[in-house]
């Protein structure tokens, strides 16, 4: 039985008449820029996630550049953020001008490290983009009062976290931005590139909007330099279309992590969380699974850990088991931002995360069987070497 990392077009079979139809709409309306389709999909965005303001954009990537520009954050600023993460991260910063200030993880959660963020922070700093990976919220508690201190701005990249909660607050709501990506593999993915920024301040929204449509608001007139990076209508209508779906399919993704919790528990394996990986880093005859830190937690990859990762990962490859690395090399030590010098063991969590962590198919049609499989493949890995 093959059992992928995701698998879309199980999902597209289950609501295909509704996603076609939206589609339709939109062809017959020829309405392909902006208009009612966007600003549907901006309010319903903004409303789940608990945010007065919601402005499309034409990707996740591009939801953290244009925040950055509405900053005003350019050439000899720096912005914090986490070294584990997609490149785009800190992609946007460098992007910018500015220069990318990395914080080492916490291996708890894989998110920033908060304890380090201060003594990081110079005349210079002028932004935070704390990351919620794999759907769990950083510790947006610990840093928004370090932000507030230094009258830093925060940036969150919920790419991967539409709808996850830190003590009751959602992903997106807290810092002065959130940003989201509808790439088609996130929890809520669009039939394309798709994005989206939300904020509670108007004068910031309004800001976004403007810069997004190269910086004019009456057309032809133009205020700042801008770009065009507008979310498109079609990509807007099967967001939305999807949208109510979404907590159904995180509902789904949650109990698939509870079943490979009790699976990996009924096999008898030697495990741990990923709260105990400072104590007992390095140690090749347990398996790591993933804590639970927040309370809403939207599971976008399952992540398992152990020093023995490529090797199982190769097992389970020849068991037709997808599996991803997310992320095999720590921003960091890329190739192109070799000119902030980051050397290896400088970052220590990040470095061994980047070694030794895999995400498992987590996806919310994942059947029973599929799991057990995956279970029981990891299982005789585990106990064979
Ligand atoms: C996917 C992702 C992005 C970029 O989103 P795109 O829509 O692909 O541009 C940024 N940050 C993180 C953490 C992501 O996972």
């Amino acid at each position: 039985m093959k059992v992928p990392l995701l698998d879309l077009k199980a999902q597209y079979a289950a609501i295909k008449p509704d996603l076609d139809a939206v589609v339709a709409e939109v062809m017959v309306s020829q309405q392909f820029i902006l208009g009612p389709q966007v600003e549907a999909c901006e309010r319903a965005i903004a409303q789940y996630s608990r945010c007065a303001f919601g402005v499309g954009v034409s990707s996740g990537t591009d939801a953290l550049i244009i925040c950055l520009m509405a900053e005003g954050i350019g050439p000899g600023d720096e912005v914090i953020t986490s070294p584990y993460t997609f490149f785009a991260t800190a992609g946007s910063i460098a992007r910018v001008g500015a220069r990318p200030v990395f914080v080492d993880i916490n291996p708890a959660t894989y998110n920033l490290d908060v304890a380090q963020v201060e003594a990081r922070i110079t005349p210079r700093t002028r932004a935070i983009i704390p990351v919620h990976l794999y759907g769990q919220m950083a510790d947006m508690e610990a840093l928004m009062p370090i932000a507030q201190k230094h009258q830093l701005v925060v940036i969150e990249d919920a790419a991967q976290a539409i709808g996850a909660e830190h003590h009751g607050r959602r992903a997106g709501s807290i810092g002065h931005y959130g940003c989201f990506s509808f790439f088609p593999s996130k929890n809520l993915g669009a039939a394309g590139d798709a994005g989206m920024v939300v904020t509670q301040d108007a004068a910031r929204a309004g800001k976004l909007a403007c810069l997004r449509m190269h910086g004019s608001q009456a057309k032809y007139y133009h205020q700042v330099i801008g770009g065009n990076f507008r979310l498109d209508a079609l990509q807007a209508a099967v967001v939305r279309a999807k949208l109510r779906y979404l907590d159904a399919w995180t509902a789904a993704r949650q109990r698939n992590a509870e079943r490979y919790h009790r699976l990996f528990t009924e096999a008898g394996l030697p495990l741990a969380g990923s709260g105990e990986y400072r104590a007992r880093a390095g140690d090749a005859s347990v398996l790591f699974l993933p804590d639970v830190a927040t309370d809403r937690h939207i599971f976008n990859q399952y992540v398992i850990r152990t020093p023995r990762r490529d090797a199982l990962r190769a097992a389970l490859q020849a068991r037709d088991i997808g599996t991803e690395i997310y992320y095999p090399v720590p921003l960091h030590l890329q190739e192109c931002f070799a000119y902030l010098g980051g050397r290896p063991g400088t970052l220590p969590e990040s470095e061994k995360a980047a070694r030794e962590t895999l995400a498992l198919p987590i996806y919310p049609e994942l059947s029973e069987a599929q799991a057990r499989q995956v279970v029981q493949s990891i299982t005789e890995f585990m106990s064979a070497s």
